[in-house]
């Protein structure tokens, strides 16, 4: 309760770290979520993804992208330091899906991490360490790309190491956030390790159908109407399962934007509608959707995790994304429309 004897006092760098990164780190599954981000924005075409224990014991995420500079190595753990963006005004055009410069520093300030890292026709790579707040780097062989291993994960954090579920709870969250990286980029080749038995493993060959068989099923994958279309600025394409193949919980639904996997309930509604009177009583749909837009048309700068967005014309987007879901499905679905909505 407040106290008007005790005196406001500004807290110390490590608190606010370790408050400020609470946004960001939620749970094992945040961590994966920023480490793929941060190798999907260096361009990586093969990420290996290993985890044990839930992602308490071990998050090992590694990538064959551009890898990091040494002169960028003793900025790369400050909370607030990017490459990706100069100024606010940068946001408008953002295609990168980081640009916050804080994962590093907010993971850092609640784990242990291990980089490993080299730039293309470096002499050398580099590893650093930082364990308890400190940091040690030194030369260490390595093709080109990035390793970040993180350990001890909240354990200077208990009270959010209570709040964590079980293992296999923690893990289902992680295979979620890998599942949605992976259809969002069919081009890059994913695989993902728990506690040393291969869990997920996608091909890499561009065709959003050849990955959604690895994450939904080869039966779904080979049955889904391929979804089309384009207005103006804005296109949508991908993948959406035949009514039959509903699911009995809304698991199914992907939505990414420009890229970017989002959480977006008017989408969801979106395609629920487009499926109305399709489905049985019950069922949710099972579809793979990505928009195009310009980046100036959406706002993705709402909370510190990057997966809620503003559009600024919700309406046009949910019509257009209803409507191109729809056709999608009436062009091709044998089943007959009941209660066609206007
Ligand atoms: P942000 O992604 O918002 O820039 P991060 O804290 O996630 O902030 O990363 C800080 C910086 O470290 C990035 O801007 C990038 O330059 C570099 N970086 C992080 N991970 C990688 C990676 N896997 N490959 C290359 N560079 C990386
Ligand atoms: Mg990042």
């Amino acid at each position: 309760m407040y106290n008007p004897t005790v005196p406001i006092k500004l807290l110390d760098s490590k608190t606010v770290a370790r408050i400020a990164a609470g946004e960001v780190v939620e749970r094992p599954a945040s961590v994966v979520k920023e480490l793929i981000e941060n190798a999907l924005d260096a361009g990586a075409r093969n990420l290996d993804i290993e985890i044990k224990g839930g992602g308490t014991g071990l998050i090992r995420v590694s990538d064959d992208g551009c890898g990091i500079a040494p002169a960028d190595l003793p900025l790369v753990f400050t909370r607030h330091a990017t490459s990706k963006i100069t100024s606010f005004d940068d946001l408008t055009g953002i295609m990168s899906l980081g640009f916050r410069g804080e994962a590093l520093g907010s993971i850092t300030s609640v784990a242990d991490v291990e980089l490993l890292t080299a730039v293309a026709n470096a002499p050398s790579g580099c590893l650093v360490i930082r364990r308890d707040g400190r940091t040690s780097d030194k030369p260490a062989a390595r093709t080109r790309g990035t390793s970040i291993s993180v350990s001890h994960l909240f354990k200077a954090v208990p009270a959010r190491l209570k709040f964590l579920k079980t293992d296999a709870t923690e893990t289902g969250h992680i295979v979620n956030v890998v599942s949605n990286y992976a259809l969002a980029r069919p081009e890059v080749r994913f695989t993902l390790t728990v506690d040393g038995r291969r869990s997920l493993n996608t091909p890499g060959t561009g065709q959003l159908r050849d990955t959604a068989a690895e994450i939904l099923g080869r039966e779904t994958a080979s049955r889904m109407i391929d979804v089309e279309a384009a207005a103006e600025s804005l296109s949508v394409s991908g993948l959406a399962a035949p009514p039959d193949a509903g699911r009995a919980n809304r698991t199914g639904l992907f939505f990414f934007v420009n890229q970017r996997w989002v959480k977006s309930p008017m989408l969801s509604r979106a395609v629920e509608e487009a499926y109305h009177g399709l489905l049985t009583v019950g069922r949710y749909p099972v579809a793979v959707i990505n928009l195009t837009l310009p980046p100036a048309d959406i706002d993705i700068n709402i909370h510190p995790a990057k997966t809620e967005i503003k559009f600024h014309q919700d309406n046009r987007i949910f019509n257009f994304v209803r409507q191109s879901v729809r056709s999608a499905l009436i062009g091709e679905s044998p089943v007959p429309v009941i209660g066609e909505p206007v």
